[in-house]
């Protein structure tokens, strides 16, 4: 049997009310010592008024909510107890429940025997961990379709596929002497395997998607000193954040900002001016930079429209011409001494506030944010599911080469099992301990 487990659910601070969770099978009987009335007697899913007492001492005026097994987040029975928000008082409550039997929970110990109880899926768990941690509506809409069980189907689509295979595999090595049954051949199977690879790399290629909503887009803005990267930059977060200054290669840190693009983060960060130098500290920043540029997932190259290219921004070209990049032409209030053609050019004045709409639209162009807007939001987001999958599309390719081999049918029913075996790792059907608690670990306590 679980022992019993408690935690207070809602932040520590002072606030008007906090909810400490007591879930286990001793649940009731724990919270009935310190209440002033029988709640043994009460009805599933009602909300009662109570006084918590420590001995003869009232400690708190509370709400308690009585959630009996089966019908609960942990399938187990949860009581909720509101009290008031002081820090004293609820302390004071979990010190009571923990001395009458309950154990402090682990971080993320409701959701975990949420899991082991049957009554969520890993990918719904990661669900539950994803809302709490949304910043943004568009992350929160991936993270309920995770919670409520969309984004599983697309692993449980996938293994009822495998499942078919599977049994068409099982019926010919069974029942071979059926005339009615054709005989499968591996050159059979190709097909089926190649549509389940195909699958698998969509859910992969639209993971990326999933990334920008949940993670953002990783920006550097780049160019050599007094171009106006920290004006940009401020431009763009709209406070005074990088210190604008027009001594050549004073933005020596390495500034960060957040932008909101139609609900997408941008996580900005403004580089040290790259150019050759025999500044120690410069340096630092110049390597930096060099690193940042090939872990960017958007460089805005920010160019000053009244200065002729130099060699260095024309090696800079060519370095980025490989990533998702803009050219951000600016001081375009000057005279214009720069000659250079290019698709990905937005011409701004940082100083005058000019044409910073127009690089946002550029960016959403960029990364076709507008289909966010429409498209249902359903993704494989966690980098645990990815690694999977990633595994699965190899295993998949084993299964390839021995169908060239010739291999004995049943050999090549072994290795199929292996993927579906291998996917049901994904939404916790097969799974290690050691994985499932390192996981768990990672959620904040009372959850
Ligand atoms: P950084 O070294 O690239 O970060 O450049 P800063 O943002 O520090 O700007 C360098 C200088 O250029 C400052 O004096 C800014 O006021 C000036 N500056 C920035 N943007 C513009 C612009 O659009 N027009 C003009 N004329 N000056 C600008």
């Amino acid at each position: 049997m679980q022992d019993t487990i408690v935690a207070i659910s809602t932040s520590l601070g002072v606030g008007a009310i906090s909810i400490i969770r007591v879930s286990g099978s001793e649940s009731i009987d724990i919270v009935n010592k310190i209440t002033k009335q029988d709640i043994t007697k009460y009805k599933t899913h009602t909300i009662h008024h109570d006084y918590i007492i420590d001995k003869d001492k009232i400690i708190d005026e509370v709400l308690i909510s009585i959630m009996i097994a089966p019908k609960t987040f942990t399938k187990e029975d949860i009581i909720e107890i509101n009290t008031h928000g002081g820090i004293a008082s609820t302390n004071k409550v979990l010190e009571l429940l923990i001395e009458n039997g309950c154990r402090l929970a682990e971080p993320g110990e409701f959701t975990k025997r949420a899991f082991l109880n049957g009554r969520i899926d890993l990918i719904e768990a990661e669900g539950v961990m994803d809302v709490i941690n949304s910043k943004t509506d568009k992350a929160l809409s991936l993270a309920m379709n995770e919670l409520k069980g969309e984004s599983s189907k697309l692993i449980k689509d996938l293994r009822q596929k495998i499942i078919k295979i599977l049994a068409n595999i099982e019926v010919n090595i069974d029942y071979p002497e059926y005339e009615d049954i054709k005989e499968l051949t591996n050159k059979d199977i190709l097909p089926s395997i190649n549509e389940i690879e195909c699958d698998i790399k969509n859910i992969i290629n639209n993971s990326k998607d999933a990334s920008i909503i949940k993670d953002g887009i990783k920006t550097v803005i780049i160019g050599k000193p007094n171009v106006g990267k920290s004006s940009l930059l401020n431009r763009l977060i709209n406070e005074e954040k990088a210190i604008v200054t027009n001594i050549p290669g004073t933005t020596r840190d390495i500034v960060e900002g957040e932008v909101y693009i139609d609900g997408i983060k941008l996580n900005i960060i403004d580089t040290a001016g790259i150019r050759k130098t025999t500044d120690v500290i410069e340096n630092i920043g110049v390597s930096k930079s060099l690193e940042l540029i090939e872990s960017a997932e958007l460089i805005i190259f920010v160019l000053n429209n009244n200065e002729l290219l130099t060699k260095e921004e024309q090696d800079l070209l060519e370095r980025i011409k490989y990533k998702n990049y803009i050219i951000v032409i600016n001081k375009t209030d000057l005279e214009s001494n720069l000659h250079i053609k290019d698709q990905n050019i937005v011409r701004i004045s940082a100083l005058n506030n000019i044409g910073i709409n127009n690089l946002k639209q550029k960016i959403k162009q960029l990364f076709n944010l507008e289909k966010f807007e429409s498209k249902d939001i359903t993704y494989i987001s966690s980098s645990r599911s990815i690694g999977i999958l990633k595994e699965t599309l190899s295993l998949i390719n084993d299964v390839r080469t021995a169908i060239s081999n010739d291999m004995p049918i049943d050999m090549i029913e072994i290795d199929i099992k292996t993927i579906w075996n291998k996917l049901g790792e994904i939404i916790g059907e097969t799974y290690q301990d050691e994985l499932i608690d390192q996981l768990f670990s990672q959620f904040c306590l009372g959850k």
